[in-house]
C-alpha cells in the first residue's frame, strides 16, 4: 500500500492550494480528485468563474442587442464556447500547476474511507489503497435536489452546473428557488434576453436584506421584466411538445397555478458533499444537516483528520475555502493562532446586475440587538461615476456605531459594489471609525468615492 504524509479528497480551493504548500515543504501528497473536468474544483469548472463570465458577456449583450432575440441567442450561443475555452484552461492550469511537482500524486477516481488512516480510491482499472498520516478532506457541496414529481425525467430540468452547458437560449427560464445562486441566474439570463421567471418556497424577497435593500433589489429585477413568486411550492414537472410545464400551488391557500417554459432551473441551495466517503469507518462525525464537524481548527471528531470548504458546512465561499487553508497552514506550520472564529465578519458578493455586496450587520439585526447607531444611505446616482457608467440604479447604506464611530455594517447595491466591499471589509477589520473612508482619497471618476459620501453622517 503507497503511503503518504498527506492524503486530500477533492481537489478544491482549499485541498488544491495545501497540496502545493505541503509539497513545498518536502512532504508526500496524494490528492485525489473524482472527475476528470473537475480538476481546480467547483470553482473554476461550474461555479464562480464560469458564471461570472457569463455575467459580463450577458451585461455587453444586454447592451448591443436589447430587444433582439436572435442576435442575443447567438451572443449567448457564442458566450458558452468562450466559457468552455476558459474553464478547460483553468482546469488544465491547475492539474499541471500540482501534476508538474514529483512529491504530489494526483488520483483521478472516487476516494472513500476504508478506516481512518487508509482510502479507497475507486480509479477505472480498479481499486487502489494509500495509507495517509495526515488526511484532508475536501469535497465541497452539491445541489439540493427538492421532491417534485417527473423532475428527474424531464429533459429541460437543470443544475447551475448543467445550465452552463445548455447553449441554446432559453425563451423562458423559470428559476426554483430565489437565494442568491437563483438571483444570479435571474439577472444574467435576464440580460441575454431570456424571459425569467423565479418561485421561490418563502413569503419574503431576500430575507437575509434589510426591506430598504430588498426592494431596490426588486425594483431593478421588475425593471429586466423578471417576474417573481413568493410563497410557492413546485409540485410536477411535464414535458411537452415545445417545453416543459410547471405546477406549483401558492402555500398560503393551496391554489395550484402553471408556468411554461424551455427550462428549468433547480436553485434551492447545496448540501455538504459526503456522499460515498464512507466517514463512519474512519469514525468521522457529521451534524444534522450533513457537515462534517469541526472545531475552530478544521480538525474532525478525528483529531488527524481535517475538513475544509463548503464540506464543513457554514459559509460556501471560495475565499472561505482558501482561509480555511491558511488556518490549516498555521496550525501545522504556524503559530497556531488562527481559527474560524477570527475571521469575521466575511463579506459577500452577489452577481446580480448592478452587483450587491455585504459586510457585517444589516440595519435590521442591529436593531434587534439592541445596539446604538445611525444608518446613512445614499442613491447610487448620487454618484457621478454611475452615470459615466450609465448604471445609475441602486443604493448604498452604512450602519455606524453612535458611540465608537465604528462601522458595524455595510451594503451596496450598485456597479462595482463587489469590488469596493473590500475596502469597507479592510477600514472594518483595521478598526477604521467610519470617518476614515469618509477622509479618503479616492480617485475620480470612481464608485469608491462614493463611500466619501455614504460615510458623511
Ligand atoms: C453557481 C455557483 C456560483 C458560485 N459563485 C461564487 C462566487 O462568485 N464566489 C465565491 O466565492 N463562491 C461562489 N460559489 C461557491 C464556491 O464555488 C464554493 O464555495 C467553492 O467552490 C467550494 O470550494 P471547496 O474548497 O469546498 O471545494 P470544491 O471546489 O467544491 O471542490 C470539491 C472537489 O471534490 C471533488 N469530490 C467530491 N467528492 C469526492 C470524492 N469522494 N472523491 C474525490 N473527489 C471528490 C469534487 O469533484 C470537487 O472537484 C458559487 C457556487 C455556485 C454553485
Amino acid at each position: 500500500m503507497k503511503q503518504y504524509d498527506a492524503i486530500i479528497i477533492g481537489f478544491g480551493k482549499a485541498g488544491k492550494t495545501l497540496a502545493a504548500e505541503l509539497s513545498n515543504r518536502g512532504w508526500q501528497v496524494a490528492i485525489v480528485e473524482r472527475s476528470n473536468m473537475m480538476y481546480g474544483g467547483t470553482c473554476p469548472n461550474i461555479a464562480c468563474i464560469p458564471t461570472k463570465m457569463l455575467v459580463h458577456e450577458a451585461e455587453v449583450s444586454a447592451l448591443l442587442y436589447y430587444d433582439d432575440f436572435p442576435k442575443q441567442a447567438n451572443m449567448y450561443k457564442q458566450a458558452i464556447g468562450r466559457k468552455n475555452r476558459l474553464t478547460s484552461f483553468l482546469r488544465n492550469d491547475n492539474y499541471e500547476r500540482l501534476n508538474k511537482r514529483p512529491n504530489v500524486t494526483i488520483y483521478t477516481g472516487t476516494g472513500s474511507f476504508v478506516s481512518s488512516n487508509t482510502i479507497k480510491v475507486a480509479l477505472p482499472e480498479g481499486d487502489i489503497e494509500l495509507q495517509g498520516k495526515e488526511i484532508f478532506i475536501n469535497t465541497g457541496s452539491t445541489p439540493i435536489i427538492p421532491a417534485i414529481d417527473g423532475i428527474q425525467h424531464s429533459q429541460h430540468v437543470y443544475t447551475s452546473s448543467t445550465l452552463l452547458d445548455l447553449n441554446v437560449l432559453p425563451h423562458h427560464l423559470i428559476i426554483i428557488g430565489g437565494g442568491y445562486i437563483g438571483l444570479e441566474f435571474a439577472s444574467m439570463y435576464a440580460g441575454f434576453g431570456s424571459k425569467v421567471t423565479i418561485l421561490e418556497g418563502g413569503n419574503k424577497f431576500m430575507p437575509r436584506e434589510d426591506r430598504d435593500i430588498a426592494n431596490s433589489v426588486k425594483e431593478v429585477m421588475d425593471k429586466k421584466g423578471i417576474e417573481i413568486h413568493l410563497n410557492t411550492r413546485a409540485q410536477s414537472v411535464h414535458d411537452t411538445s415545445d417545453g416543459v410545464t410547471l405546477t406549483y400551488s401558492d402555500v398560503s391557500d393551496g391554489t395550484p397555478y402553471y408556468v411554461d417554459g424551455d427550462a428549468i432551473l433547480i436553485a434551492t441551495g447545496r448540501k455538504p458533499m459526503i456522499e460515498g466517503l464512507n466517514l463512519q469507518a474512519a469514525g468521522v462525525g457529521v451534524d444534522a444537516h450533513g457537515a462534517i464537524i469541526v472545531n475552530d481548527q478544521l480538525r474532525t471528531t478525528v483529531p488527524h483528520i481535517w475538513a475544509m470548504g463548503d464540506v464543513k458546512g457554514g459559509s460556501q465561499f471560495t475565499y472561505v475555502s482558501l482561509d480555511d487553508f491558511r488556518i490549516i497552514r498555521d496550525q501545522l506550520f504556524g503559530d497556531k493562532k488562527r481559527d474560524i472564529g477570527d475571521r469575521d465578519p466575511v463579506q459577500y458578493a452577489v452577481f446580480i446586475d448592478p452587483p450587491l455586496a455585504h459586510i457585517g450587520i444589516s440595519e435590521e439585526e442591529a436593531l434587534k440587538r439592541g445596539y446604538s447607531f445611525k444608518v446613512s444611505r445614499l442613491p447610487a446616482t448620487s454618484i457621478v461615476r454611475t452615470r459615466t457608467l450609465q448604471q445609475t440604479d441602486g443604493m448604498l447604506k452604512a450602519i455606524i456605531n453612535n458611540h465608537n464611530g465604528k462601522i458595524m455594517g455595510c451594503t451596496l447595491f450598485c456597479a462595482d459594489a463587489s469590488e469596493i466591499i473590500n475596502t469597507v471589509a479592510m477600514a472594518m477589520k483595521t478598526g477604521q471609525p467610519s470617518t476614515f473612508l469618509r477622509d479618503f482619497i479616492f480617485t475620480h471618476p470612481s464608485m469608491s468615492e462614493g463611500l466619501n459620501q455614504l460615510f458623511d453622517v
